[in-house]
């Protein structure tokens, strides 16, 4: 379902806005069950839309908003995959 003439909209499933895609991250639910970042939007399977943004990350884990959207667990190791990058380059 898409509209003509225009880029393609998703919700973020933490604040329910939406947003073009380039702003948020795509999460799947792979064949196995488990959920996982999808950096290259290629991934096959059920997706679920966050935005980029600590914010939001931080409300869908403690709100369960991925687990409720893709009917499946987020392990841990997503979470942490998610921590943003400001702590590991020192900011300019
Ligand atoms: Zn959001």
């Amino acid at each position: 379902m898409q509209r003509s003439g225009g880029p393609p909209i998703r919700t973020c499933v933490a604040c329910r806005q939406e947003a073009g895609k380039a702003e948020l991250i795509r999460f799947v639910r792979r064949s196995d069950g488990s959920v996982a970042a999808d950096r290259t939007g290629r991934l096959p399977g059920r997706g679920a839309y966050l935005h980029a943004a600590a914010e939001c990350i931080e409300t869908a884990r403690k709100k369960r908003s991925l687990e409720r959207a893709l009917r499946a667990p987020v392990s841990p190791e997503v979470w942490s995959e998610l921590k943003p990058d400001a702590s590991l380059s020192p900011s300019p």
